[in-house]
């Protein structure tokens, strides 16, 4: 019986610990060994030219079945490890890719699906990164950048319906900072009702992959910044794709192997030996952030706090109700003094700590005007909602109380 077949009636929960990884293979060792080698021998020459005709895409292969191992660029034992470990955790997904940093699954994805002439459709404020990807790259080499406003869930449909030969619709939800949130299984009705038949790309890099599951409501592949939650320890860079079909997979794969965007064996180590608390710590998270956002809510300090267990427009409590399990660890808190009192706030407090990033056990604060969103036109900060007194808090594991009582000392 294979791994898979051994392991798909159990729960993720106890899949992630259980499928993937076969002690036999490493030497009878309970974890993985790390495979640094750069080279894989062949056991016959056979078997090397069928592993070149999978991985250049010559042979399609059926269910995602990857080619023996060759070169680690392509490969390693501690990438294919990890992918299988990684599945589990969203559900509806059969396979996974994992990559050196979320911009470069992003950057891959792209390549992997954009067209010279084509046409893609995203949502607006994305990250910073990913923006740039697009207005830097893609457009100078003839794909059509289709900005939709945040939150505009029917203006997206619009737009993908309308869009000249789209390759991709491109999703971030929720937005950085505002939270704003777009449906996800509308966006991916109208790009499957659509003729070019777009690939629907999710970064649920936010409330995934706990809080939030895109295959589910439609989209194709789910990226991952998996420096944030999913590593969760602010301490290494890894990014990751999603999907539930093996053409997908396959001609990402194909993408990784020729730039070069595999995520390394030691990282890969480190990032599965994550996993398995991936869901504890945003438990965590998001209980913390909750009681934390609504204590503050309704300081006179505030102009807002947002948060999703807070919103006030209907659509958007709609969206977070049907799409989103719990509120998850970020929220932001709007100060009506503006930049003056947002920088007082980032000089006070003393357990948070001011930096960029998210997703880690220990709580950050950033002004997200002058830093994360600085490379944004007025224009576009005021449409994003990116205003001078918004600073964005990404929780922790702390005890909430410890850092309740330290944002209000830092606002006396
Ligand atoms: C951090 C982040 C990225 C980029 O990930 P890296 O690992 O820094 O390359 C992409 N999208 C979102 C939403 C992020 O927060």
């Amino acid at each position: 019986m294979s791994q898979k077949d051994l392991h798909a009636d159990v729960h993720p929960r106890t899949a992630i610990l259980t499928r993937g990884f076969d002690p036999k293979l490493s030497v009878g060792s309970a974890r993985p060994a790390v495979f640094r080698s750069s080279t894989y021998v062949f056991a016959t020459p056979e078997e090397a030219e069928r592993a070149f005709a999978i991985t250049t895409g010559k042979i399609k292969v059926e269910n995602g079945e990857r080619a023996e191992l060759i070169y680690s660029r392509f490969s390693h034992p501690n990438a294919e490890i990890l992918e299988d470990q990684i599945v589990p955790l969203e559900p509806g997904a059969t396979h996974a890719a994992v990559f050196n940093s979320g911009m470069s699954a992003i950057m891959t994805a792209f390549f992997a699906f954009a067209r010279q002439g084509s046409s893609i459709v995203y949502t607006t404020p994305l990250y910073g990164g990913t923006t740039g990807l697009i207005h830097k790259f893609l457009e100078p080499l003839g794909v059509t950048g289709v900005p939709v406003a945040p939150g505009d869930s029917s203006g997206l449909e619009k737009a993908i319906r309308e869009a000249r030969d789209p390759s991709i619709v491109y999703i971030e939800t929720p937005a950085n900072p505002t939270l704003t949130m777009i449906d996800i299984e509308r966006a991916a009705g109208a790009a499957a009702a659509h003729p070019a038949r777009p690939v629907v790309m999710v970064d649920n890099t936010f409330l995934g992959p706990t809080f939030q599951h895109p295959l589910v409501w439609g989209a194709n592949v789910c990226l991952y910044s998996a420096t944030k939650y999913l590593s969760g320890y602010s301490d290494m860079l890894g990014g990751v794709a999603i999907t539930n079909s093996a053409p997908v997979i396959q001609k990402i794969r194909g993408a990784r192997g020729m730039f070069g965007t595999i995520l390394q064996p030691d990282e890969c180590w480190i990032l599965d030996g994550r996993l398995s608390t991936v869901a504890l710590r945003m438990n965590r998270q998001s209980k913390n952030a909750q009681r934390i956002a609504e204590a503050l809510d309704g300081n006179r300090a505030f102009e807002r706090v947002i948060y999703p267990t807070l919103f006030t427009d209907p659509e958007q409590k709609r969206i977070f109700e049907k799409q989103c399990a719990y509120p998850g660890a970020l929220f932001s808190l709007v100060f009506k003094g503006g930049k003056d009192a947002a920088f007082d706030f980032l000089r006070r407090i003393r357990i948070a700590r001011n930096a960029v990033s998210l997703g880690g056990v220990e709580t950050l604060v950033c002004h997200p005007k002058t830093t994360t969103h600085s490379g944004m036109s007025a224009a576009e900060l005021a449409e994003s909602g990116v205003t001078d007194g918004l600073v964005r808090i990404s929780v922790g594991i702390e005890d909430w109380r410890d850092l309740l009582a330290d944002f209000e000392q830092a606002l006396d």
